[in-house]
């Protein structure tokens, strides 16, 4: 089914500098329109563009630098339009996906004052039939799809073709996820995660047999960093519009949601609870924004406090490795280095009130399990 994997440059050589490219960053329900953009190239194959920060692999072929400056969405592509409108569509789809990655990574590479591993993303990872996107790092069995030996240890993307054409203000588009930043920047949530707070450890297993399981905080971070990347909290209005707003599968930012819609365990999306802790973050950016503050300031207390979370040595135990891991994951372990970090920002210390406040209306607060959170809310 998927294509042979190019071998990857490990260490770019020939500096290109900086590209003209187009993306756009779409709006709910609308088809934006494409902009100059400026991205930085390391280097450039038939398959690759190396980055700074990342590589970014398709391959079905990757064009000519000089050709990015002009690429068209072409509606996404998908089946139902001619084979020149699919090419059109998955050059654009290599040009855009460059730059968010770029774009989302030199953001969060500001706030930390220092860079991560080098992000692989792959287009067309699992072949035309895949439509999906997620976050993979070498394990030893994978839940959804099987993946071709050498996952980067570091992590990679995977942004699949698309599956279903959605509705716009113009027409039809289909819903490439290499065409949609909201699924970009979530899936590079899965890569700021993965080496700053670690949720799951990561880093102190074999290397090769990592695990992808998430749970809700760190679906929900994810979720946030697109937030914040997208300026709105609308994040997947642009393929999910025809779905109401309190959908959960709709994953607005700016609803009432509390501790008390957070269901917990094994059986349950963490998507779906990841919106809970998306949502109280979203709120207490605003509130700290109330009092005068700059909202990256907030956004650096954020990054620090996972980076924070991700240093604390573990147990050579492995269960008790795995319940200080599982304490790392309540929300309330990570309101509490939020506030931590964000009592280091200088000035006036309301924004910390504001922020404590905030998360304590959706019912978070310091020193409980998600449980016991919840069961509070519900009362
Ligand atoms: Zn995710």
């Amino acid at each position: 089914m998927s294509a042979t994997v190019a071998p990857l440059p490990r260490r770019p050589a020939n500096g290109v500098g900086s590209v003209r490219v187009r993306a756009h960053l779409p709006r709910p329900g609308v088809e934006a329109e494409p902009v100059d953009c400026t991205l930085f190239v390391l280097e450039a194959g038939d398959t690759f563009l190396a980055l700074p920060e990342a590589v970014v692999t398709d391959p079905r072929g990757v064009p000519p630098l000089e050709s990015l400056a002009f690429t068209e969405p072409a509606g996404g592509g998908g089946p139902l339009v001619p084979a020149d409108e699919r090419r059109k569509a998955q050059a654009y789809a290599v040009g855009n996906a460059a730059w968010h990655v770029q774009r989302g990574l030199r953001y969060v590479t500001s706030l930390l004052e220092h860079p991560l591993p080098i992000l692989t993303v792959r287009l067309n990872a699992h072949g035309p039939d895949w439509g999906g996107g997620h976050y993979r790092l070498p394990a030893r069995q994978y839940t959804d799809l099987p993946e071709q030996p050498g996952v980067a240890a570091t992590g990679e993307v995977h942004l699949g073709t698309g599956r279903r054409y959605v509705g716009t203000r113009d027409g039809r588009y289909f819903a490439a996820p290499s065409h949609n930043a909201a699924i970009i920047y979530h899936e590079l949530g899965h890569h700021v995660c993965r080496h700053t707070a670690d949720f799951r450890g990561n880093r102190h297993r074999n290397q090769a047999a990592q695990t992808n399981l998430r749970t809700g905080i760190e679906e929900g971070t994810c979720d946030y960093l697109a937030a914040v990347l997208l300026g709105t909290p609308d994040i997947y209005g642009w393929h999910r519009g025809d779905r109401s707003v309190a959908a959960p599968r709709r994953r607005r930012l700016d609803t009432p949601l509390t501790m008390a819609g957070f269901r917990g365990g094994r059986d349950v999306d963490p998507h779906s609870d990841g919106t809970v802790w998306a949502t109280a973050l979203w709120s207490a950016r605003f509130a700290w924004q109330e009092q005068g503050l700059a909202e990256h300031a907030f956004d650096s207390a954020l990054l620090r406090a996972l980076m924070h979370l991700g240093e604390e040595s573990l147990s050579q135990d492995a269960a008790e490795r795995e319940h200080m891991l599982r304490r790392r994951r309540y929300f309330s372990a990570v309101l509490a280095a939020l506030l931590e970090q964000a009592q280091r920002h200088p000035g006036d210390p309301s924004g910390v009130s504001a922020v404590e406040a905030a998360f304590a209306a959706r019912g978070i607060v310091v020193g409980h399990s998600n449980a016991a959170l919840r069961d509070a809310a519900r009362r």
